[in-house]
C-alpha cells in the first residue's frame, strides 16, 4: 500500500459548514491571502497588535535580531502586565464588573462555596498581596515559587509578583515534592507561597507535607507564606513559615504599589514543561511579546466579548492556566470561570453543571476531558442545558475526530465553532487555529486549522518543505512575539532543542501534515512515530482508528520492534463504560481498523486496560508504556498522574505475552 494510500484515512476530506456561520466563514484561499500579508508585513503587523496594548514608554525597536535566536520584542518600551489585566479595567465602566467567578471543589446538593471577584475587588487584592511581597525586601527580578491549588490567590499572587517585577514559577499543585524541589532549585527562588492544603476528588492533598519535605531538598527559600485553604492541620516553621491571613492583618486595606515599568524584554516568569518526554525544561518568557500575543489570540482564537462568560478548564499550573486563565483573559477584561476541582466531581456532570450554572459561552478544554466525558457516556451532558455555549476550543493534544465529533453534537450542538489550537509552552500562546473572532474557514473534525495572522508557520523535512499530503516535521519559520526568550540557565540547551535541526527556524518537536487546502493536522510528538514496514505512522492516527471503533473510549498505541516490519504496533484501549472485554471483541477491532485505516494497521495485541499513563495534564505518557514493553527503566515519572496506570500496562504484558 502507498503512503499516498494510508494517509486517505484522515478525515481531511470532511468539511462541516454550520449554517448559522455561513457568513463569517470564509474560503482558505481568501484567508491564506491574507495571512500572506500578515507575513509579508509582519513588523508592521505586530507593531499594530503591540499598540493596543497600553506602554508606559513605546519602544524604540519592534524587533531585536541581533542575537539570533535569542530575539527581542519592542525594544525600549516599557510597562507592567499586573497593571495592563487589573488596572486598566479598575479604572474604566469595568471596575465593577466579576473577573472571576470561582467555584470551589466541595459539594453538597450544590457547590458549598462560590466566589465573585470583580476588578475593583482584584485591584485591591493584587495590591495588598504586592504591598506584602515588598515587605520581605524583594526587588525587580527576583524569583519566587508558588505552589498553590486552583484557588483565587493563586492568580493574585502571579498578578502581585508581575506588579513588582518579580519573576515567578508557579509549580503545579499535583506534582510531587522532588519535581518542587528540581524546579525551585534551577529557578533559585528565594519566596515560596503554598497552601495548607487543597481539594482534589473530595479529599485534602496535603501540600504543605510536601513542601516540608521539598525544602530539605533546597537551600535558596528563605520564607514560605501559606495560604488558608482546607483548615488542615500544618507544621509551621519558625522564623520561615507564616500564614498569609496573620500577614495580611498587618496590611493597610487600601494599600496601592505603583507598577513597576519594566522593560518589554524583561522575563515575566519561568515555567517548566510539563515533561511528557523528559528532564524539564524552565522556559523563560518576557513581558512586552508575550502581553502582545495574548491580546492577539483572545480577539481571534476566543473573539472575547463583555458579555461572555469565558472558562478554560486547564489547571494555572500549565501553560495554558498561565495565558489563557490568568494574563490573557484578563488583559481582556473578561468575566471568566475558575473551578478549583476534578471536573468530574462528585458526578461526571459537574462540568456541565458549572456551564449551566454560570452560563459558560466559551470553552476551553482538552482532548483528554472530552475522552473521559465520552467514556461515561452522554446521558450526562444532555441532563443539562448547554445552550449558553457558542465557542469551543480544544488543546494539549491532537483531538481525535471521533471525540471531536461527539462534542461537536452534544455541547456545540452542531453548530458553533470549535477549534482545536497548537501550541506548547515555548510559544506562549496559540499558533494554529481557527479564527472565530477574525476570518473563519470551515472546520474539519480534529485539524488544528491556519496559523494565526503573523505566524509562520511550515511542514518540512530535512530537504525542505514538503509537498501536502506529506508528513514532516512542524517549524514556525517567523519569531513571534512570546516566543522564549531562553531555557533558564542553559541558552545552549535552547539553542540545540529548538533552533539546530532546522536552521533559521524554531524546531517544535511535532509530527504535522497540512492537507490540500493549507490546513495542518498535528499528528502528534515527532519521537512517536512507528515505522511499519517503512510507512511513517503517527501513534496518534492508529488511536484515532480505535477510537472510532463503538466500544472504545481511549486508546494509546506504541512500537514495539519488530524483526520482519521493523515495528509494529501495539494498542492499549479502555473500553467504553458498560462494555465487556473477550477474544471476540479484540479480533473485532482488529477487523475494524484494518477496514478503516489499511491492511498496514496490524496491532501485535490489543489489550484491554481501565487506566493509561497520563501525565498530569492528562497527556498520554507512551515513552512509560514503551519502556514496560521493552523491560527498560521507566526514567523520570515525576508528571505522572497515577503509578497504578503502569501496574495496568506490566500485568497486561503478564496476561497476553
Ligand atoms: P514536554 O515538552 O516537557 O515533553 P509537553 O510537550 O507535553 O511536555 P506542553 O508544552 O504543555 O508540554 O505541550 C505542548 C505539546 O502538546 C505540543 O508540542 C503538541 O505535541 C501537543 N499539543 C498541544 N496542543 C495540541 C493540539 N491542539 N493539537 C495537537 N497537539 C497539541
Ligand atoms: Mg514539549
Amino acid at each position: 500500500m502507498s503512503n499516498q494510500e494510508s494517509e486517505l484515512n484522515l478525515p481531511v476530506k470532511e468539511k462541516i459548514v454550520p449554517e448559522s456561520l455561513k457568513t463569517k466563514t470564509i474560503d482558505p484561499k481568501d484567508y491564506l491571502t491574507f495571512h500572506k500579508l500578515t507575513l509579508d508585513n509582519n513588523l508592521e503587523f505586530w507593531e499594530s497588535i503591540a499598540k493596543e496594548l497600553e506602554w508606559f514608554k513605546p519602544w524604540e525597536r519592534t524587533l531585536d535580531s541581533s542575537n539570533p535566536p535569542f530575539y527581542k520584542w519592542f525594544v525600549g518600551g516599557e510597562l507592567n502586565a499586573s497593571y495592563l489585566a487589573v488596572d486598566r479595567h479598575f479604572r474604566s465602566w469595568r471596575r465593577n464588573k466579576v473577573a472571576l467567578i470561582w467555584e470551589g471543589e466541595p459539594w453538597d446538593s450544590s457547590p458549598r462555596e462560590v466566589r465573585k471577584l470583580t476588578y475593583l475587588d482584584l485591584f485591591r487584592e493584587v495590591n495588598k498581596t504586592a504591598y506584602l511581597l515588598k515587605s520581605y525586601g524583594l526587588k525587580r527580578g527576583d524569583k519566587i515559587g508558588i505552589y498553590l491549588p486552583m484557588i483565587p490567590e493563586l492568580p493574585i499572587f502571579m498578578l502581585a509578583a508581575a506588579r513588582l517585577g518579580l519573576i515567578f514559577s508557579v509549580v503545579f499543585s499535583g506534582f510531587s515534592a522532588q519535581a518542587l524541589a528540581d524546579r525551585m532549585n534551577d529557578a533559585g527562588a528565594k519566596l515560596l507561597i503554598t497552601a495548607d492544603g487543597g481539594w482534589r476528588r473530595g479529599k485534602v492533598v496535603q501540600l504543605k507535607e510536601i513542601v516540608d519535605k521539598a525544602l530539605e531538598m533546597n537551600k535558596s527559600i528563605k520564607d514560605v507564606i501559606v495560604v488558608r485553604r482546607t483548615g488542615s492541620e500544618v507544621r509551621m516553621e519558625k522564623g520561615r513559615d507564616s500564614f498569609l491571613h496573620d500577614l495580611m492583618s498587618q496590611v493597610p486595606n487600601n494599600a496601592y504599589v505603583e507598577p513597576e515599568r519594566v522593560k518589554s524584554e524583561d522575563p515575566l516568569y519561568i515555567l517548566y514543561t510539563s515533561g511528557t518526554t523528559g528532564k524539564p525544561k524552565g522556559i523563560v518568557h518576557d513581558t512586552g511579546g508575550y502581553m502582545t500575543l495574548l491580546h492577539l489570540t483572545m480577539r481571534q482564537v476566543f473573539d472575547l466579548r463583555d458579555e461572555d462568560v469565558y472558562w478554560c478548564t486547564a489547571d494555572v499550573g500549565w501553560v495554558t492556566g498561565h495565558s489563557y486563565i490568568v494574563f490573557g483573559p484578563l488583559l481582556e477584561g473578561a468575566t471568566e470561570v475558575m473551578y478549583e476541582g476534578a471536573l468530574d466531581y462528585p458526578e461526571p456532570d459537574r462540568w456541565v453543571s458549572i456551564i449551566e450554572r454560570h452560563q459558560v459561552s466559551i470553552l476551553y478544554t482538552s482532548p483528554t476531558a472530552i475522552r473521559t466525558f465520552m467514556r461515561q457516556g452522554e446521558r450526562w451532558i444532555t441532563k443539562h442545558d448547554v445552550s449558553s455555549i457558542r465557542l469551543i476550543h480544544s488543546v494539549g493534544e491532537p483531538i481525535n475526530p471521533e471525540a471531536w465529533r461527539w462534542f461537536f453534537k452534544l455541547v456545540g450542538r452542531e453548530q458553533v465553532p470549535f477549534g482545536s489550537t497548537w501550541w506548547m509552552t515555548e510559544t506562549g500562546g496559540i499558533m494554529i487555529s481557527h479564527t472565530p473572532g477574525g476570518y473563519l474557514v470551515p472546520m474539519k473534525p480534529g485539524t488544528n486549522a491556519l496559523p494565526l495572522p503573523g505566524i509562520g508557520a511550515e511542514v518540512v523535512n530535512e530537504e525542505g518543505k514538503v509537498k501536502s499530503g506529506e508528513k514532516g516535521y512542524l517549524v514556525l519559520t517567523k519569531p513571534w512575539p512570546g516566543m522564549p526568550l531562553t531555557i533558564y540557565g542553559d541558552p545552549d540547551r535552547y539553542v540545540k532543542v529548538y533552533w539546530e535541526k532546522f536552521p533559521g527556524a524554531f524546531y517544535a518537536g511535532d509530527y504535522a501534515i497540512k492537507d490540500q487546502d493549507g490546513y495542518f493536522w498535528i499528528l502528534g510528538r515527532a519521537d512517536e512515530v512507528l515505522k511499519i514496514a517503512g510507512h511513517r505512522i503517527g501513534t496518534y492516527e492508529l488511536e484515532s482508528a480505535l477510537i472510532q471503533h463503538p466500544s472504545i473510549a481511549e486508546a494509546a498505541v506504541v512500537g514495539v520492534p519488530d524483526q520482519v516490519r521493523g515495528e509494529v504496533a501495539e494498542a492499549f484501549v479502555i473500553l467504553r463504560s458498560g462494555v465487556e472485554p473477550n477474544q471476540g471483541l479484540k479480533d473485532e477491532i482488529n477487523r475494524f481498523v484494518r477496514d478503516n485505516f489499511g491492511p498496514i494497521a496490524v496491532f501485535k495485541d490489543i489489550h484491554f486496560v481501565s487506566k493509561l499513563p497520563k501525565t498530569r495534564s492528562g497527556k498520554i505518557m507512551r515513552r512509560v508504556i514503551r519502556a514496560v514493553a521493552s523491560n527498560s527503566p521507566i526514567g523520570d515519572v515525576t508528571t505522572l498522574e497515577d503509578e497504578a496506570s503502569v501496574d495496568e500496562i506490566r500485568n497486561a504484558y503478564k496476561e497476553f505475552m
